[in-house]
């Protein structure tokens, strides 16, 4: 692909030399700085916003484990192949499901007051399409919990972290990483080191509804992509059935968790019309149905007062937003799907290996294999905290037999000084193309009218100056619809309407690669 607005000169940057830099300080970041620091690396962090604002801190219904006594890691990844409807790499989830469990111990260790009985036992909730109560949590307020404790061990280890810092771009020469470029309003920095690790999440906010905490997510993918790296899987976005939906409200999630404790969803006419623990994309296709044939959704939360839980108490979070929304005294909360988690991101081992080397990725921006073709509940910061804990070492392998390399803006010399212009009427377009045509429910036809109204944004972004981050989520938004296009068949949360049915042809995952040149591959 054409490097077409990489245009620095490195030369005349402020410029700082460093072993490691990770970006992003969501759980997989902040886990795989906490276990590189315990290696004796400190990695500078840096990041977009602070800690606090991001996905992981609004994950509310807990992490999955297989911790409980009638548990065992064997029925964890039966549940989670299952759920990933034949497309899981099924020896990274054995790592995920095994690891797991002493991962979690780790977060009991350092601190995460997870919600315990009266026996001092963690207590588990379940949630959609998990076999055993295995769902531990911090009320609703599980993410944020998790993330605090680690951020705690960040400061106490004086591991620095540049926040309102923003990846532009990665320098990579004969596909070995070499630097980045980061800025903020004011300032641009160059920063060598010897490896990096990508931390920075999913790209749910290229649709128009979405949970995320950010407007704009995904870019990273983007500049790792130019930078030569292979993305994969991206038609698989998880879409959560149970998002508030009110005229002018954000689409706030309503956890699976409410559901796992005994909500239902029913239509205006008061019916139920799906089995509220199936797996994600059956309930949120049942929702979507539902409104296309002009009812409307709600979940209905009286069985849980009915069994005695006191939902403020149980769900603080979600009372407090209800609160906000004026629905704190209802039983019926009005509800739609919502974009919420990218299956798809750059490929990448347990060991957060991508295809380039010194580059790493971890969490939701990466793609390993383990959710297939749709992601088990809870079982993503889960993913965080063991492929954190195990980028680390890897890292720290890499670094020993790597040198920072001095003399790389030598040859590399290229110029940028205006300041982004924003020309968000075009991020919105971009986010109802994908709402409207790449959405739920997916058909050849208006997938390729999509692709031709991406293209025009794009052209029509050329004839603009600097506008490189929106270039880059255009770039991206091609790579999902290609993707959705070529996967003739439906599966997990991939549904096409002119393709129903699973097609084992298409047992295979879709990699997509720097020319937007698309290979389905076993692995
Ligand atoms: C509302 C909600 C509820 C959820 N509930 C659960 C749950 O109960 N259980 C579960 O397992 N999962 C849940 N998930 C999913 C889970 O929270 C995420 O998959 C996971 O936390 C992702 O963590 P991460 O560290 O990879 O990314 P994030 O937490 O998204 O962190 C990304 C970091 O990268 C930074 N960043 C992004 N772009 C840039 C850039 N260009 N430059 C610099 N920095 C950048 C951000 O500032 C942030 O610090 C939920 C998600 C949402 C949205």
């Amino acid at each position: 692909m054409e490097r077409y607005l990489t245009e620095f000169d490195t030369n005349i940057l402020p410029e700082e030399t460093v072993d490691t830099v990770i970006i992003g300080a969501g759980v997989a970041g902040l886990s795989t700085a906490l276990q590189l620091s315990n290696l004796g690396i400190k990695p500078l962090i840096i990041s977009k916003k602070e800690p606090d604002i991001s996905n992981s801190f609004l994950a509310q219904g807990g992490i999955a484990a297989a911790i409980g006594k009638d548990d065992t890691p064997e029925l964890h990844f039966i549940d989670t192949v299952k759920a990933g409807k034949g497309l899981c790499i099924e020896k990274n989830v054995r790592v995920l499901v095994e690891e797991g469990l002493e991962r979690v111990v780790d977060l009991i260790t350092i601190g995460v007051p997870f919600d315990k009985d009266k026996n001092g036992l963690p207590l588990l909730t379940k949630e959609a399409a998990h076999s055993k109560r295995r769902v531990l949590h911090v009320k609703d307020r599980t993410g944020s919990a998790i993330g605090k404790t680690l951020y705690q061990e960040i400061n106490k280890r004086n591991i620095k972290l540049d926040t309102c810092f923003y990846l532009e771009e990665i320098l990579v020469e004969d596909n070995v990483f070499k630097g980045i470029i980061v800025s903020n309003n004011t300032e641009k920095r160059f920063i060598r080191s010897k490896s990096l690790v990508l931390a920075t999440g999913g790209y749910s906010p290229l649709y128009k509804r979405n949970t995320s905490a950010y407007k704009v997510g995904g870019d990273v993918l983007s500049i790792a992509f130019r930078a030569g790296a292979v993305l994969k899987d991206l038609e698989f976005v998880q879409f959560h059935p149970t998002a508030l939906n009110l005229p002018d409200y954000p689409a706030y999630l309503i956890s699976e968790a409410v559901r796992g404790e005994g909500a239902i969803l029913v239509n205006d006419k008061g019916e139920r019309f799906v089995d509220e623990l199936k797996p994600r994309d059956e309930v949120a296709r049942a929702i979507y149905m539902q409104y296309k044939q002009g009812r409307k959704v709600f979940l209905d939360i009286s069985p849980l007062k009915e069994k005695g839980i006191n939902f403020k108490e149980r769900f603080p979070s979600i009372y407090k937003m209800l609160k906000e929304a004026g629905l704190e005294n209802k039983n019926l909360i009005p509800v739609s799907p919502a974009a919420h988690y990218s299956i798809g991101g750059i490929e990448a081992k347990p060991n957060g290996k991508t295809n380039i080397e010194g580059i790493f990725s971890v969490g939701e921006i990466s793609c390993t294999g383990i959710h297939g073709a749709n992601r088990l509940a809870s079982n993503s910061l889960l993913e965080c905290i063991v492929f954190g804990y195990k980028t680390s070492y890897s890292v720290y392998l890499y670094n020993m037999y790597t040198k920072v390399d001095k003399r790389f803006n030598e040859k590399n010399i290229i110029k940028r000084t205006e300041i982004l212009q924003k020309k968000d009427f075009i991020l919105q377009q971009l986010k109802d193309i994908m709402w409207d045509s790449v959405g739920l429910i997916r058909e050849e036809k208006p997938l390729k009218e999509a692709l031709s109204k991406i293209q025009r944004l794009e052209n029509q972004l050329y004839s603009y100056k600097n506008v490189r981050y929106l270039l880059d989520l255009v770039y991206l938004a091609k790579a999902v619809v290609l993707s959705a296009l070529n996967r003739k068949e439906s599966r997990g949360t991939h549904f096409r309407l002119d393709f129903p049915k699973e097609n084992d042809q298409y047992k295979k995952h879709t990699k997509i690669y720097n020319n937007f040149k698309i290979k389905m591959e076993v692995n």
